[in-house]
């Protein structure tokens, strides 16, 4: 699962020659080992800019300012100046002659922003503008900063975008740290939607996010699924892993390390709704986190496809998962103020060979959220997805060489992304400070070219 050309790069008898090839040269990412800590930008150099009157630049620094940042609110003086994050609030821009302010702010300051730096712009909700022309100069905010995530992303930086509704400026806390922190060293390119729809908890804790919580990751037992348990358990929730029989032995071994309880379960057979509402009921009273993670690949051109392949794809991926959120909702045991988080794919977005059956039910999973999170939202839950692209897993470590080479490559990271990276925006969206962010699908793909 290590990635052959950042060894190559490294070392010193054939570093220079994949540079004479003019081979890729990913950076080594930043990532974090830890949870979550009170003032994660001290030391950080902060650029806060605003593009056409903006109206968040109180919020933001007042949430800069407790999170320990250096902001900086002006270009820099001299030439080498770097920063570490750059903010820029565009949520006044409304006509096509703002963009010059987009250029005039953000041009001289392009190349300042350094390795493993991190960009988020915030721009106005388009279905919110006051004029069809405002909704279309919103919505090209999404083409500027993906744009720009392709041109900062060899050197390990991020660019993502937060469309923020009106009244959803209080929203941004818990945002600001995750997309501008090491947890989102995979994450880029992306639109996301903060609102206020969804009733907001009333204390916001700033570390150990999760104490007090339950939760249930299936598929736990390894991969995804696994570094997702242990990431929740690190920011103090209780968790349950649950894994099928297959995967028993493994599932008690590593629930047994981070101190969670095992459950073996097939989500797919009929009585499991039923069992797992028998359990949550008895053991725990109820869950705040619950992370459908299992999933499964029966891959074959539809043609060739046999009906086991697509029926056992469509029973694990989708309909276990509705059956189990039916079950549990209705007998009371997702508590208040919940987070559902739904494990979709880059197949679900773009589509792929071979997998008709499985992008139907990841892309099915970008399609139910979006229905289930408004209708929950009343209560405080949240209902998101997330897609991963290619991650260094036992699934991408058995593809042939080349195959495996160019889903590596074929993004602004020019690398794979780790299980820790799609573990963080499982354990971000459910966090108790990510309540504006519901009905979303976010890739985990470093700026995946597919589906882009
Ligand atoms: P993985 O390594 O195959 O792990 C999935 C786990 O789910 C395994 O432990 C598996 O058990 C378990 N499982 C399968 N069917 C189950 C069932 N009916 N009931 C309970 N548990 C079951 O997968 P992963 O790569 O970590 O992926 C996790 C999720 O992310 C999946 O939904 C996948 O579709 C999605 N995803 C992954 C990638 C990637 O690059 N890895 C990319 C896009 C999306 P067994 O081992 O016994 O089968």
């Amino acid at each position: 699962m290590s990635d052959l050309l950042q060894n190559l790069n490294k070392n010193p008898l054939t570093g220079w020659l994949t540079k004479a090839l003019g081979l890729p040269n990913p950076v080594i990412l930043a990532r974090e080992s830890g949870p979550y800590r009170a003032q994660p930008f001290k030391g950080k150099r902060v650029l806060l800019l605003g593009a056409a009157s903006g109206n968040l630049e109180t919020v933001l620094r007042q949430i800069l300012e407790a999170a320990g940042a250096e902001i900086h609110d002006a270009e820099p003086q001299s030439g080498d100046e770097r920063f570490d994050i750059l903010i820029l609030d565009a949520t006044g821009l409304e006509t096509t002659a703002d963009y010059n302010s987009l250029y005039e702010r953000l041009h001289p300051v392009a190349r300042r922003i350094g390795t493993n730096g991190r960009v988020l712009l915030l721009a106005p909700v388009p279905s919110e503008a006051k004029s069809v022309e405002a909704a279309g100069v919103a919505r090209g905010l999404e083409g500027f900063s993906r744009s720009l995530g392709k041109e900062l992303g060899p050197r390990g930086t991020t660019v993502n975008l937060a469309y923020v509704a009106h009244d959803a400026g209080e929203r941004l806390d818990m945002v600001l740290r995750f997309f501008c922190g090491p947890q989102t060293a995979y994450v880029s390119g992306q639109a996301i939607t903060v609102t206020a729809q969804t009733r907001a908890p009333e204390v916001l804790p700033r570390e150990q996010l999760l104490a007090g919580k339950v939760a249930l990751v299936t598929g736990a037992a390894r991969g995804i699924g696994l570094a997702t348990a242990q990431r929740l358990r690190q920011e103090g929730a209780e968790v349950i892993c649950l894994d099928i029989t297959a995967a028993s032995e493994e599932l008690g071994r590593v629930a047994r390390e981070m101190g969670a309880t095992p459950l073996t379960l097939d989500i797919s057979a009929g009585d499991a709704p039923q069992k797992l509402v028998q359990l949550v009921r008895e053991q725990f009273g109820g869950l705040d986190i619950l992370v459908h993670n299992a999933g499964i690949t029966r891959d074959k051109t539809l043609g060739k496809m046999p009906e086991h392949f697509w029926q056992q794809v469509m029973q694990v991926n989708l309909a276990a998962i509705i059956a189990a959120d039916a079950a549990l909702l209705e007998a009371q045991l997702i508590r208040d103020s919940g987070r559902l988080v739904y494990l979709s794919s880059m197949s679900g977005v773009a589509g792929n060979f071979g997998q008709t059956n499985y992008a139907t039910t990841k892309a099915a999973l970008i399609g139910y959220v979006a229905a289930l999170g408004p209708k929950l939202a009343e209560r405080g839950i949240c209902a998101n997805a997330v897609a991963p692209g290619f991650i260094e897993t036992a699934m991408t470590d058995a593809m042939p060489f080349f195959t495996r080479e160019a889903g590596r490559r074929l993004n602004s990271l020019k690398q794979g992304g780790q299980p820790r990276d799609v573990a963080e925006l499982i354990c971000f969206l459910a966090s108790p400070g990510a309540s504006g962010i519901n009905g979303n699908t976010i890739r985990v793909c470093g700026q995946g070219l597919i589906g882009a």
